[in-house]
């Protein structure tokens, strides 16, 4: 039996130990005999001899039955130590030799009964050493041959025939002790080796088995093992989870007649019968009625003949993979703020909707809408209010499509709407596409409650019907931007349908734009100036007017770039210069020759942070008195709130800044907001003024904000004054001050100036 390092040193343990245990037995078995012997030979032999002799041996058997006492209360790991062999030879030995002296001192011839009570209880000594030292292989010899040799050869020395007999007797048994000891010792050597051999693969099978519990139980899959009759036989705690049922639930249930899940039943089939199967899918548990979504790898199982013992199947549960699919999915195809589909997930819809409207010759339709000035409104109330303002109209949207239909927002404030099917005429489609515009316009400018603030907002809606002729998902959505610009274009709050000739215009408008970015540096840009004279015909004021020379096209109206300027953030660019040129000439020209200067500042301008500080520094560094400073806005500044508009004009009026309403009367002509706003002046739009003379609704109008303003403590300028007759009925209704045509036209900063150099108090000659 080959047995390894390890096993051959447990061996030699084993062997020592075997030595020591129960050492007492025969120890005291050997006294035993050793007071029989005495009392046998008590009455012929000298008896200090036997007492000597009895004595030196129960002080060896003590001294052996100590050196047990002592093995036995060492530490395991010291036990196999060599050292405790040798011991026990050593004791073994003395003792053996005691036995033999013995046979010498006790050797009588003349007494033939005590002489065989002699040889007998030696025999049996030996005999008994035997038995108990065959452990270790040459321990045996070392106790017998010192007792039976001295013996032996007294025997042989008397010569006698009786004595050789005895002696080949005494031979033959020493023989025979010595042959079965050899025996005995392989006997014991083969039992221990075997049980060490059968224990050692007996703890590695328990390792293994450990081992393989242990995967079994702490695998982050569900294992499942079942017999070839489909009957399940164990499965792990991760298992029983995904599948929602206790281990009684499960153990031993019948798969094949239990489940209910064809595609799992043939998955098992296909592991029993060709050693795999795989399922995948959403599996519904019979007995617990749970959902998992869950992927099964099943295979079959070997035992050592080589033959098919049932099968085990690995479960990954998918339902937290699924969940992230789930959140990969949303963010990549719903705008997080809305919860609406986004561009990309729009963009696909609206591909293949194209598609199936080319196959089946139907008509969809695209409604492209932006809130207007929404930009002012986040900008001034608050990236907070903004995000729910967009909430809120995200709800309306989806308020007004069907299950069909697709609300869907691409970037900031536009949204895009998307009915796959309206009709299969072209005529009718245009008139529901028209109708349903508008009825969204009608739902998305109804006020908004944003946390107690109540805003009104429009959309400007544009829109398309599709597929007209062979445009992909790009031409639709941009036939309907370029309608929804359009509709800003018309004043906003607007629908508007898409016209292939817009697309022309709005290139024209991008083209203008870019014109414009590069305006002010290639030095295009100029300021006019259009004085105001007061009811004597004072110079009391002027107005900066700006000027677009363009290369090509020459004079562009303000009317024109001004919008374009203000779709960006170009209008703040272009009217902190016009601001700085105003402030640095208020600081050339004395108060006295120009009392004050107005400047139009547009709303989007006006909201932008920071602008209450860029005014106050402008006036600032030039050192000029604020108050010769008006700043000219329109209604349209209390779009984001009228609390909002009057905070930032209060900032500025507290440092001496003035303040016009300009084009009164277009916009709201809500006259109640008046008392709010710190107010310095009203500028009467120039298209009451002009058929002030022949239109009696004009004439009212003007009377009434004459009338109120004086009322409210507020100057009036009246605008666009070309004519003696609009002059005379404005003075006789005792407006103050007067702007128009009839004065001066607006004209360039050197003529201006050369005015005001002219008289320090230069007259109006109309
Ligand atoms: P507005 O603020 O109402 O400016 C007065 C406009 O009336 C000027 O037109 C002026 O030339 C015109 N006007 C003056 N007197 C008469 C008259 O007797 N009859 C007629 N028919 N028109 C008269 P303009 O210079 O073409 O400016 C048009 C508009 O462009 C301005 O209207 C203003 O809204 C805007 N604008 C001009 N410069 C700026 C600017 O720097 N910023 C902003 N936001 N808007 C500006
Ligand atoms: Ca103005
Ligand atoms: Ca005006």
């Amino acid at each position: 039996m080959a047995l390894n390092v390890t096993q051959q040193r447990q061996l030699a343990g084993e062997q020592v130990r075997l030595l020591y245990e129960r050492l007492w037995q025969p120890v005291v078995s050997s006294l035993l005999a050793a007071c029989l012997l005495v009392a046998a030979m008590w009455p012929i032999v000298p008896q200090g001899y036997l007492l000597v002799w009895l004595l030196v041996l129960t002080a060896i058997s003590g001294g052996r039955l100590a050196l047990a006492r002592y093995y036995h209360r060492q530490p395991e790991a010291c036990r196999y130590r060599r050292r405790w062999l040798l011991r026990f030879a050593v004791g073994t030995a003395l003792s053996g030799l005691v036995w033999g002296a013995a046979g010498v001192l006790m050797f009588v011839t003349e007494h033939f009964g005590q002489l065989a009570v002699l040889v007998v209880v030696l025999a049996g000594v030996s005999a008994g050493g035997v038995t108990t030292l065959s452990a270790i292989g040459w321990m045996a010899p070392l106790f017998v041959v010192p007792i039976l040799s001295p013996l032996l050869i007294l025997l042989l020395l008397q010569g006698s025939g009786l004595m050789l007999l005895l002696a080949a007797l005494v031979a033959l048994f020493l023989g025979l002790v010595m042959v079965s000891g050899r025996r005995l010792n392989q006997f014991v050597h083969d039992n221990i080796s075997l049980r060490l051999v059968v224990s050692s693969s007996e703890s590695q099978l328990r390792i293994s088995e450990a081992r393989y519990r242990a995967i079994f139980r702490h695998t982050p899959l569900g294992v499942l093992h079942f017999d070839c009759g489909g009957r399940v036989v164990d499965c792990n705690a991760v298992g029983l989870s995904i599948l929602g049922l206790r281990k009684q639930q499960l153990l031993g249930m019948d798969l094949f007649n239990e489940l209910n899940d064809p595609r799992v039943i043939e998955a098992i089939h296909n592991a029993l019968k060709s050693g795999t199967g795989y399922f995948e899918g959403t599996y519904r548990s019979v007995k617990s009625g749970k959902r998992t979504p869950l992927r099964a790898f099943f295979s079959a199982l070997h035992n050592e003949s080589g033959e098919r013992d049932g099968g085990v199947v690995v479960l990954e549960d998918f339902t937290e993979r699924k969940r992230a699919e789930e959140t990969i999915h949303r963010q990549a195809y719903f705008d997080s703020l809305t919860e609406l589909p986004n561009r990309r997930m729009l963009i696909e819809a609206l591909a293949s909707t194209i598609r199936d409207r080319r196959d089946d010759g139907c008509l969809g339709l695209v409604m492209f809408l932006d809130l207007d000035r929404f930009k002012i409104i986040n900008d001034t109330l608050g990236h907070s209010v903004g995000d729910e303002l967009l909430r809120q109209v995200s709800k309306r949207l989806l308020a007004s499509i069907d299950d069909q239909g697709m609300a869907a927002r691409l970037s900031g404030d536009e949204f895009v709407i998307l009915r796959p099917v309206l009709s299969d005429n072209l005529e009718v489609g245009a008139q529901r596409a028209e109708r349903r515009a508008e009825l969204l316009l009608d739902s998305l400018r109804q006020t908004y409650d944003l946390g107690g603030q109540h805003l009104s907002v429009t959309p400007s809606i544009g829109y398309t019907l599709f597929p007209l002729a062979d445009e992909d998902v790009g031409d639709v959505l941009r036939h309907a931007d370029t309608a929804m610009y359009q509709a800003k274009l018309r004043g906003r709050a607007q629908v508007c349908g898409y016209e292939p000739a817009m697309q022309a215009q709005l290139n024209r408008r991008l083209e203008t734009e870019q014109a414009l970015r590069r305006a002010l540096t290639e030095g295009q840009m100029s300021i006019d100036f259009q004085p105001q004279y007061d009811a004597r015909n004072n110079l009391v004021g002027a107005e900066a007017l700006m000027r677009w020379q363009h290369p090509q096209h020459g004079w562009i109206s303000p009317e024109v770039f001004i919008p374009i300027a203000e779709e960006s953030d170009l209008i703040v660019e272009l009217e902190t210069w016009l601001l700085e040129y105003c402030c640095a000439m208020l600081a050339r020209v004395p108060t006295a020759t120009l009392p004050r200067l107005s400047i139009n500042i547009s709303v989007r301008h006006f909201a932008q942070p920071g602008f209450v500080e860029a005014v106050t520094w402008a006036v600032g560094s030039h050192g000029v008195d604020p108050s010769r400073l008006v700043v000219e806005l329109t209604e349209s500044v209390m779009i984001a709130g009228l609390e909002e508009a009057s905070e930032r004009m209060e900032a500025l009026k507290r440092i001496g800044v003035r303040f016009a309403l300009d084009d009164f009367g277009t916009g709201f002509s809500s006259l109640a907001y008046l008392k709010s706003l710190p107010l310095d002046e009203l500028k009467i739009d120039r298209s009451f003024v002009k058929h002030i003379d022949t239109e009696g609704s004009d004439a009212a109008i003007v009377e009434t904000i004459l009338a109120m303003a004086r009322h409210l403590g507020i100057a009036v300028v009246a605008e666009g004054v070309e004519n003696e007759a609009q002059q005379a009925y404005l003075l006789a209704r005792d407006c103050q001050v007067f702007q128009g045509f009839y004065y001066s036209r607006p004209m360039p900063a050197e003529a201006f100036e050369s005015l005001l150099s002219k008289s320090d108090q230069p007259t109006a000659e109309p």
